[in-house]
């Protein structure tokens, strides 16, 4: 059996044998699916945060393109231009 790949904070290895179909041992197999757990919500947030940021720029020339075709563009972006 592979040993378990848990580095402690002193630099050494772990010296338990690794779970089968895991690379740590029991104790560490443990602690990796608690962060894991705690990581999975924060990086969904951060997954839609991009997926909305992404959707806004989409929508926003949509938005500008539509209101110059039915709307027509206002006069002040006109002096802008
Ligand atoms: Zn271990």
């Amino acid at each position: 059996m592979p040993r378990c790949l848990h580095i402690y904070a002193s630099g050494f290895q772990c010296i338990d044998d690794s779970v089968e179909a895991t690379e740590f041992c029991d104790v560490h197999q443990k602690v990796v699916e608690f962060e894991r757990l705690e990581d999975s919500p924060v990086r969904k947030l951060f997954f839609r945060l991009i997926a909305l940021v992404l959707l806004l720029l989409f929508l926003i020339p949509v938005f500008y393109t539509l209101r110059n075709l039915y709307i027509g563009p206002p006069a002040k972006a006109q002096e802008a231009w």
